[in-house]
């Protein structure tokens, strides 16, 4: 796992396991905490757990993510608590969405934001053309709110 800081957000790549510590994570002055999972490419149960004890010393701040993976967004639709401690909550400000085609049976990601969601509570609208087919592609998940809502 790597974990680089471009201006005030924290890029996190690779696998977060046994094998990793998110002690750059820790608050250290900052207001809010930016969070970029767009290249974690798997999380097991003991990388989640140390991903929690780092949203609870942030408890009283903010916390963003940013191009959520789709193993990140597997765990936020399971593991509420990934969204904040004490009644604090993170916003998934972006994510990519796990799709599959009924047609072919391809499986792909679409990046879908916030604002797509509360705009348009099914994001019917984001375009998921399947790559090798061109058939419509649908969703993994039927329900996005545990991953946008507040
Ligand atoms: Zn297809």
């Amino acid at each position: 796992m790597q974990i680089k800081k471009q201006g005030d957000t924290f890029f996190i790549a690779g696998v977060i396991d046994e094998n990793c510590t998110l002690t750059d994570l820790e608050p250290s002055g900052q207001s809010i905490l930016k969070l970029n999972f767009k290249g974690v490419t798997k999380i097991n149960s003991i990388g989640v757990r140390e991903w929690m004890r780092i949203i609870t010393l942030w408890k009283d701040k903010s916390i963003e993510y940013h191009e959520c993976s789709t193993s990140i967004v597997d765990q936020l639709m399971i593991v509420r608590t990934l969204r904040g401690a004490q009644g604090k909550i993170a916003t998934v400000e972006s994510a990519l969405l796990p799709i599959e085609c009924s047609k072919c049976g391809y499986e792909g990601e679409v990046l879908a934001s916030r604002n797509d969601y509360v705009v348009n509570q099914n994001l019917s609208q984001i375009d998921r053309k399947c790559k090798n087919c061109g058939h419509s592609c649908d969703f993994l998940h039927s329900d996005f709110a545990p991953l946008f809502s507040k």
